[in-house]
């Protein structure tokens, strides 16, 4: 079975590319993909680049050109809720994109006709990750993941798509991501880990825990997989 394990920048992907050892590059509408047989599984590793659009072309690539089965998403993201501090891990029950806005037609934050607001991610990957999470004695929270085309860094704007949307954490990827699976019938798992706090010393708090939350991510995400290919 081919998985695909994405990320959405260099720092996210380097170490299961490091954990992988060898695998095969090729580079296929703007953007490399790395194939590697790990455990009897194929793996399809990609980082996207950073937003919905560039998300969006990397997963709908990862399973219509590699013939992903299952999609890992593994990468950083700030905090609404008080509960998650940086290093925190938050496994996605269901993701919204807060940036959508036809709200002047009377629909709601986050709808466009013959879409929805919130997409579910597939409950058996979630619950191979609470047994990861048992076996690592590692705390996992599950929650509302909203997305969007925007690094967030103020306080008004994270409170707002924390009561709008419900959401526990927000990023730029993870909705684009299940919108392309949820078409495809490819089951997905959305993993991130904390980074920063969404408010005005956001983009400080990022710089200084991209890498270390990124590599919390990442090797939650490889136990993932060694437990698929137990499977
Ligand atoms: N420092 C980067 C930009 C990072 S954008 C540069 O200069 O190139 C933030 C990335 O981390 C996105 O991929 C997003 O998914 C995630 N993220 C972490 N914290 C976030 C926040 N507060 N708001 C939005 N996205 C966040």
């Amino acid at each position: 079975m081919t998985i695909a394990i994405m990320g959405a920048m260099p720092e996210e992907i380097a170490p299961i590319l490091e954990k992988v050892g060898e695998y095969k590059t090729t580079s296929y509408a703007g953007n490399n993909y790395y194939e590697a047989q790990y455990k009897g599984l194929n793996l399809v590793i990609a980082y996207s680049k950073i937003g919905k659009v560039f998300s969006t072309l990397t997963a709908a690539t990862l399973c219509e050109h590699f013939g992903a089965k299952k999609l890992l998403f593994s990468g950083v993201a700030g905090a609404i809720s008080s509960d998650l501090k940086v290093g925190d891990l938050i496994v996605a029950t269901k993701l919204a994109q807060h940036d959508l806005d036809i709200t002047a037609f009377g629909h709601p934050f986050g709808y466009v006709p013959e879409g929805a607001v919130f997409v579910e991610s597939d409950k058996e990957l979630n619950s191979l990750a609470y047994e990861v999470a048992k076996e690592m004695q590692k705390p996992l929270q599950e929650g509302v993941i909203a997305t969007g085309d925007q690094f967030v860094a103020d306080e008004a704007r994270k409170n707002w798509i924390g009561n709008t949307f419900g959401a526990d954490a927000l990023e730029m990827e993870g909705a684009s991501v299940a919108v392309v699976c949820d078409a495809l019938n490819v089951p997905f798992f959305i993993l991130r880990a904390i980074s920063d706090a969404a408010d005005m010393d956001a983009s400080f708090s990022f710089d200084e825990f991209l890498e270390t939350s990124a590599v919390q991510s990442a090797a939650f995400v490889m136990n993932m997989v060694d437990k698929l290919a137990q499977k």
